[in-house]
């Protein structure tokens, strides 16, 4: 496999933006970089990249936004930049599906082995033999695909929404811990706490809960305390 892909760099310091830029080629990645969200969102609509890096304080819109933008679209993973725990919160509260996120200030290698992370989750290896989890009659979660589906609807989730998702119906009949979890479906290189699968969980009751009822799998699969 040897087709660079691309990552746009959306953060206005250009010291920040050249370390990352270095590390990313480094690592075998094209790097863009955007010092504007609307620089970055014209970059992503030019150049179909694997995966956006956000700052949350831009110039003239500010990540959140860039990153509605972004979902408004379709799939591109998102790895927040944050500065501040209030903004950690914002990415974990907001129904953005932020795919990680990481807090400055950071090291650059620990965003490269993110940036890998989450886009090794985005190509999970093609299941063998059967690849759509039914669920009841209404809802079916094609795993080659990563497409879920409610009464014949598509439902738009984030890519670690989806991985969750997953993981939670491949595991049904199994309780999981939150720790399970994380090492299921963040692995377990990821660094994070509890709250990120509270938040991520409860993202998903709110886009599916109304579709079906997911007791099969919440009510056996996990839960929130
Ligand atoms: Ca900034």
């Amino acid at each position: 496999m040897s087709v660079e892909q691309t990552i746009i760099v959306i953060e206005d310091d250009p010291n920040i933006a050249d370390l990352l830029d270095t590390y990313l080629r480094g690592a075998g990645f094209r790097a863009l970089q955007a010092a504007t969200g609307e620089r970055g969102l014209e970059l992503i609509e030019q150049h179909a990249p694997a995966l956006a890096i956000l700052d949350i304080g831009l110039p003239d819109i500010d990540g959140f936004d860039v990153c509605r933008r972004i979902r408004a679209k379709g799939a591109l993973p998102v790895l927040f930049l944050t500065a501040r725990d209030g903004e950690i919160d914002r990415v974990l509260g907001l129904e953005l599906g932020a795919d990680d996120y990481v807090t400055k200030p950071f090291s650059p290698r620990e965003i490269v082995a993110r940036v890998k992370a989450i886009l090794r989750r985005g190509q999970p290896p093609a299941p063998v033999g059967a690849s759509v989890i039914h669920i009841g009659d209404d809802f079916a979660i094609d795993l080659a695909r990563r497409e879920v589906r409610a009464k014949g609807q598509p439902v738009a989730l984030a890519t670690r929404e989806f991985d969750l998702l997953a993981h939670l119906a491949a595991n049904q009949g199994i309780a999981l811990s939150r720790q399970q979890l994380l090492d299921g479906v963040w692995g377990a290189d990821w660094y994070g706490d509890d709250r990120t699968v509270d938040v991520h969980v409860r993202q998903l009751r709110k886009k599916l809960g109304d579709e079906l009822a997911l007791a099969t799998v919440w009510g056996i699969g996990y839960r929130l305390g």
